[in-house]
């Protein structure tokens, strides 16, 4: 299947080489893969140019300020081809970027919501239009598997369709006050707000971001993961058709730096921030210490998620979840389920069918379509996930699959690693207490309901819960004493625009949606004069 060229004009970089570790890529200068085929390796160690990747800022696709000594490579993580080249954007670019939000702002933010709810709608058509495109982008760029690629895709479009239907159906509020008046409140959006996101779901991120703020009125900078910026990059391809005036979307490229200057830019009136808790704490900070006044911010961040199975679930059923709550996306996922606390009672047999289901997955490339684990996103965080295997050994936990590379030579490029779980973790070790973000289970044995709930809100996480059980007067206490924004009931991950997403304690702060977006203002007109508060005494008091 081809995937047609991303004809991107050519900010092109000649003195950025694809010479990585001694592999090249076989593009041509200035060149994008004109298929995905024709990313491939050539073992000469010969210096071809990469397309370098613009950014795209007032409606054009413009080139940084920036030195190409700052530029930054994106890799394939299947095989470590380069697959271009982005800016590290500076301050000059952040500036340019806020400035043309800021611009736009002036009409984007009085625009009727029905047409904005027409843009939306358009750029929802527009992923339809290139879903394919941008799934195999998506694959080439994070790994993941191609089915779950286009899952990605169509749930960006159905966020940007939601939010449509969001920015016409919102309301204000009439008040009834004790006294003679008309008081209501009325929703204006923030202004200019800045978005960073992460790598593991490149355009869904963006999606999620981008289609409520849009909604409210508000105008956007948004900075991808340094990892994985094609997707988004080629979406905004489409924009001018879409009818997104200049301004209104700007995305900036590049990696913490260029997120430092964004989030700390004094004209931004909001920041949302979906990523690890750690970063998530300094945009809080970079929030509360704007240089204008402090703004609002939104924050979606890591999880250790606990899935809860009971003796009478349906054991095959909360095997199939477990699996997928945790594996899926090579369990790079913040709420995957990676907590696992299961009865004693089903315990040994929950293992034995977990490892059975391990053993059978297809590991391999995301593009091909048999795969159904693709390599993690770099090599650093293969060592990173990898680092955690050796520490679960050490810790004591029973590692009963994986844990290793896959031995297939086909394979060895890419970031790969075998599902892998450990059995009787200690629920205090940090392979159950720190966010590990691959494909490692840690399953834990409990007894009764009351060490479950303990178990389970015994980390400083909190974004998401699953249970398994029949018995649903069960399920609703489970569910009203667990510590996290999201409880999911026999089943593991689902995810929809109508739910509101988000975590509480270490996992996050805030949820996203169009009133994250928006200020309500309260107005209220007295329509009859009050009495002088000060005038006359009542009679009875006179003396
Ligand atoms: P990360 O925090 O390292 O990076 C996220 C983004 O922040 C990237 O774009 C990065 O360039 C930028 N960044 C890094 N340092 C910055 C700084 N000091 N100032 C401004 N920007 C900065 O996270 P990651 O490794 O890209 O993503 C994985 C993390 O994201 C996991 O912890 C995962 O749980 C979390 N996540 C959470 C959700 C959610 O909805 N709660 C969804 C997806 C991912």
């Amino acid at each position: 299947m081809n995937v047609s060229a991303l004809s991107f004009p050519r900010f092109h970089n000649p003195r950025v080489s694809t010479q990585r570790k001694g592999f090249t890529s076989s593009l041509q200068q200035g060149q994008y893969p004109q298929s995905v085929d024709s990313v491939r390796f050539s073992s000469q160690k010969q210096k071809i140019d990469v397309q370098m990747y613009p950014m795209f800022i007032n409606g054009e696709f413009v080139s940084s300020k920036s030195s190409p000594k700052r530029a930054i490579q994106v890799i394939n993580p299947a095989d470590q081809s380069v697959l271009g080249t982005i800016a590290d954007a500076t301050k000059g670019d952040v500036d340019q970027a806020v400035k043309a939000a800021k611009n736009a702002f002036q009409t984007w933010g009085k625009t009727n919501p029905h047409d904005r709810a027409a843009v939306l709608h358009n750029i929802a058509t527009q992923i339809r239009a290139n879903a394919e495109k941008l799934a195999q982008l998506e694959t080439l760029n994070n790994g993941k598997p191609i089915n779950e690629s286009r899952a990605d895709v169509a749930d960006s479009a159905r966020h940007f369709d939601y939010y449509a239907e969001q920015a016409i159906r919102d309301k204000g509020e009439i008040l009834h006050v004790p006294e003679d008046a008309h008081s209501f409140v009325k929703k204006e959006p923030i202004g200019v707000v800045g978005q960073v996101i992460p790598w593991n779901y490149p355009l869904m991120m963006a999606a999620w971001k981008l289609a409520p703020a849009l909604a409210a009125g508000c105008t956007v900078v948004i900075k991808s993961a340094e990892q994985t910026p094609i997707s988004l990059l080629e979406l905004a391809k489409t924009f001018k058709e879409a009818g997104v005036p200049p301004g209104v979307i700007n995305i900036i490229t590049g990696g913490p730096n260029a997120g430092k200057a964004l989030v700390n830019h004094p004209d931004l009136d909001k920041l949302s921030f979906t990523g690890s808790s750690e970063v998530g704490r300094a945009i809080a900070l970079a929030a509360a210490s704007n240089k204008r006044w402090p703004i609002p911010v939104t924050l979606e961040l890591g999880g250790k998620s606990p899935s809860i199975v009971f003796a009478d679930a349906d054991l095959d059923t909360a095997v199939n979840e477990n699996f997928f709550g945790i594996m899926i996306n090579q369990g790079q996922v913040c709420s995957a389920g990676s907590r696992i606390l299961v009865h004693r009672s089903v315990y040994n047999a929950f293992v034995d069918k977990m490892v059975q289901k391990a053993k059978a997955i297809r590991i391999g490339p995301g593009l091909d379509e048999k795969t159904q684990m693709g390599p993690l996103i770099s090599k650093e965080h293969l060592q990173k996930v990898q680092g955690y295997v050796a520490l679960g050994k050490k810790e004591g936990a029973r590692l009963v699959t994986g844990g290793e590379q896959p031995q297939d030579p086909a394979l060895a490029k890419g970031n790969y690693l075998l599902p892998t779980i450990f059995a009787d973790v200690n629920p205090k070790s940090r392979l159950a207490q720190e966010e590990i973000f691959g494909p490692l289970a840690a399953i834990i044995p409990f007894d009764t309901e009351e060490e479950a709930i303990q178990l389970a809100n015994g980390t400083d996480y909190g974004l998401a819960a699953a249970i398994f059980t029949k018995d649903l007067a069960r399920m609703h206490r489970m569910a009203n004493q667990i510590q996290a924004g999201i409880v999911w009931g026999n089943s593991s991950q689902p995810a929809y625009a109508e739910g509101p997403w988000g975590g509480v304690k270490r996992s996050g702060l805030g949820r996203e949606g169009i009133d994250a977006y928006q200020n309500k203002k309260w107005i209220h007109l007295r329509l009859t004069p009050n009495p002088d508060w000060y005038g006359a005494q009542p009679a009875s008091e006179e003396k």
